[in-house]
């Protein structure tokens, strides 16, 4: 059975809304000297929304009911902020004959007789589509904090959205206590450098890794690991690895059920202010044991 200290440790935990799943949590987050956070979703609240919409070909309605019938499909938040936006265009979505998600880079449906691409800009520019009388005004728009999402069929861009995504209320005030206690803190993300940057900035984060395909995450984590022991905190089926990867996993309650599974921790609160929390009471119990 496991010792007093961590079974009064997991209680207190509980009462903080951290779910301490293992022994090894408790055993583990004590001793990690890095913290490495997703974006979308774990530093931000995860409910984008879209802020602009520009069309190249088209009208801004037509547009937004072609992005949002390509994403009707996708679990992405992202895709949710799409469809919720062609409903405020009062827009009415043509019918999809297939669909598929490519995780970290966006969708590809087939619509019409045509294949509609809906993602970054560097996933459409990647299918060869030409993005480059766009690009100052998506430069613009990231360095704004925006993530921009564009739009192409038929080998040509369509028209682009921008969405943001606010911090979540006590990013600034955990980040801070983190750092107080010498953690290193790092913002890992699939979204743009600029925005990421941007992001990180208001946060109090400054070390950035971004533009990371799901894999690329859990590789990032592995070469923290060389210097010390790491805790991932993370709510994306993206991810998954990643958390798996850490020394401690750490999912958001809020997170896809795939994070929460490959988590030792779990935020039920979905309050980042537990992160600072759970590791003084994970300290603090290995203190009373010793
Ligand atoms: P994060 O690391 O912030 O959780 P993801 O890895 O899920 O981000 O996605 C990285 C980027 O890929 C997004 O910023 C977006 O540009 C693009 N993307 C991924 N999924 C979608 C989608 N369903 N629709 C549009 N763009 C997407
Ligand atoms: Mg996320």
């Amino acid at each position: 059975s496991a010792p007093l200290s961590i079974v009064r440790g997991a209680g207190e935990a509980a009462g903080h809304g951290i779910l301490m799943r293992t022994g090894e949590a408790f055993q583990g987050y004590r001793l990690v000297d890095t913290i490495v956070l997703d974006k979308t979703g774990t530093l931000t609240q995860g409910r984008p929304v879209v802020r602009e919409v520009e069309a190249f070909a088209g009208t801004e309605a037509e547009l937004v009911a072609l992005a949002a019938a390509a994403e009707a499909s996708s679990e992405h938040p992202l895709a949710q902020a799409v469809v919720k936006a062609a409903f405020g265009h009062g827009a009415v979505p043509p019918e999809v004959d297939a669909f598929e998600a490519i995780p970290g880079k966006g969708v590809v449906a087939r619509i019409g007789d045509g294949d509609v691409l809906v993602g970054s800009p560097a996933f459409l520019s990647g299918e060869g589509i030409d993005l480059s009388f766009a690009r100052l005004r998506i430069g613009a728009l990231e360095e704004a904090g925006r993530t921009v999402i564009v739009v192409g069929r038929g080998g040509r861009l369509l028209g682009l959205l921008a969405l943001d995504d606010r911090l979540r209320a006590d990013a600034v005030q955990a980040i801070a206590a983190l750092r107080k206690e010498s953690l290193r803190t790092v913002l890992l993300t699939g979204d743009n450098e600029r925005a990421a940057r941007r992001i990180a900035a208001e946060a109090g984060i400054d070390e950035v890794h971004a533009g990371v395909l799901p894999d690329g995450k859990a590789e990032i984590v592995r070469g923290f690991q060389v210097l010390g022991k790491v805790a991932m905190v993370g709510d994306g089926i993206n991810d998954a690895p990643a958390l798996m990867q850490a020394n401690v996993g750490i999912a958001m309650g809020g997170g896809t059920e795939i994070a929460i599974e490959a988590a030792d921790i779990i935020i039920l609160s979905n309050r980042l202010a537990a992160l600072p929390v759970a590791r003084r009471i994970s300290r603090r119990s290995y203190a009373k044991m010793l």
